[in-house]
């Protein structure tokens, strides 16, 4: 399997960090995503391990919360002692409500409010990752309206396209988020940072994009980051004293994705810094990585039940499934590939061939083409594998659907995250 967390029981059923999917799915009903407690731990405790191991003390992971947002996972991330980054005062109320310690959070994102600010400020955010001069000037003037010194990171666009998909491609100059050092607008809102009275600049970030394989784009990176560290300190004096080299490592989705081994890559970039560092004659950075699917892709599963099967003679076959495009869109986003099984009989042949589509009024409602798996009958259980990053957390209410419930699965027992919204849930702001 693609997997070590996926295996197959005596009944032909497919299970899931040991239990079985099926009787998972009799019990809290489908859809169903289910999450794997013990393998988000693992790939937690894989990234802190090897980035103490390889990198300057206090160098850590944060986890991008975007990929898999509510409250378990923070009270599961917060006695790991790792970070997280937050996008919004949503993800910023999720986190502190669930005790995350906030002092532990970064801020992204290219165009926070100011009432975002204000609200990561009162919410006591440890760190801004700060996308501009326009929100350097906001956070610099609500600080000093709040009587605090804000610690900021810059983020930079070191001008690197790692070839994966475009619209998750985000190191280039011309991208929405970032300053780029190509310009020389890099420097220019450094020196003004280290000009704002209510704001400390602890140093640089930069993204180059998500499901990236090789080591060579972070090494890149980190090449250009470091010269544009060594460059500020000849400008200005400021020796940067945390470098954050962003997310994006890849995760497998089908056989056909490379597996990859995280403390390698690690090592491999964490020696590239190091001897770049020294290279240039300036004191290493903390280094931070922002790991978001490759912590949580691979610990999640979603359950349907098979509806509606069609055969187009001479055509195509569909087999309709309970969700879709609204628990996720990935398919409909970016023709993203996932593995899909027939839970079932996970054993049987795999003697039909169909598109998975969804419920939604929308041609575009497809979770996978030319899937092989033996002919589904109505009311057997799908899975469709490594759902853990950007499903629920992309999830939407398309058709009034409602949102599937999220399970965690831990070596002693499964239990709800997140519950199933009811149909009062979905109108409950309605007038
Ligand atoms: C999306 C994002 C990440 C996480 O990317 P993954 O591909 O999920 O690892 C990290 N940092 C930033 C700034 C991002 O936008």
């Amino acid at each position: 399997m693609i997997c070590d967390n996926i295996s197959v029981n005596e009944k032909g059923h497919l299970t899931f960090n040991g239990y079985d999917t099926v009787e998972l799915a009799e019990k809290y009903g489908t859809p169903l995503y289910l999450m794997d407690e013990d393998k988000i731990l693992q790939h937690v405790r894989e990234y802190a391990a090897a980035m103490k191991k390889h990198m300057p003390e206090g160098s850590k992971p944060e986890f991008a919360g975007k990929a898999f947002c509510c409250r378990q996972i923070y009270r599961l991330l917060k006695d790991e002692g790792i970070d997280i980054d937050v996008v919004s005062s949503g993800e910023i109320y999720t986190a502190s409500s669930a005790g995350f310690p906030m002092e532990r959070a970064y801020f992204h994102g290219n165009n926070k409010t100011d009432r975002d600010i204000e609200f990561a400020m009162e919410s006591k955010v440890g760190c801004f990752v700060v996308d501009g001069l326009d929100e350097l000037e906001a956070v610099n003037r609500i600080a000093g309206e709040k009587g605090v010194t804000q610690n900021i990171i810059l983020r930079v666009t070191p001008g690197i396209d790692p070839h994966t998909h475009k619209k998750i491609s985000t190191g280039s100059v011309d991208s929405k988020f970032g300053t780029a050092i190509e310009t020389g607008q890099a420097m220019e809102i450094t020196k003004k940072a280290l000009a704002c009275e209510n704001i400390k600049l602890l140093g640089f970030h930069c993204h180059v994009g998500s499901q990236i394989f090789e080591s060579d784009p972070f090494v890149t990176a980190g090449e250009i980051m470091i010269k544009f560290i060594f460059d500020v300190k000849t400008e200005t004096g400021f020796e940067a004293g945390l470098l954050n080299l962003g997310g994006g490592l890849g995760v497998r989705y089908t056989e056909n994705d490379p597996e990859i081994c995280y403390e390698e890559k690690i090592a491999e970039v964490a020696s590239s810094v190091k001897s770049l560092c020294k290279d240039f004659g300036i004191k290493e950075p903390k280094i931070m990585m922002e790991p978001g699917r490759s912590i949580v892709a691979d610990a999640g599963m979603t359950l349907y039940s098979v509806g509606t099967v069609k055969e187009i003679t001479g055509y195509k076959n569909y087999v309709s499934i309970d969700g879709g495009m609204t628990d996720n869109p990935r398919y409909a986003l970016y023709e993203s590939p996932y593995t899909v099984i027939l839970a079932s009989r996970a054993n049987d042949n795999k003697d039909f061939t169909a598109s998975v589509v969804g419920r939604c009024c929308e041609s575009g409602d497809i979770i996978q083409e030319n899937v092989a798996l033996a002919k589904p009958k109505r009311g057997e259980i799908l899975a469709v594998l490594t759902t853990g990053a950007y499903n629920y957390s992309m999830a939407s209410n398309y058709n009034r659907v409602n949102r599937p419930p999220v399970v965690m699965l831990n070596s002693e027992k499964d239990y709800l995250a997140v519950k199933r919204e009811s149909l009062e849930d979905l109108c409950s702001l309605d007038i």
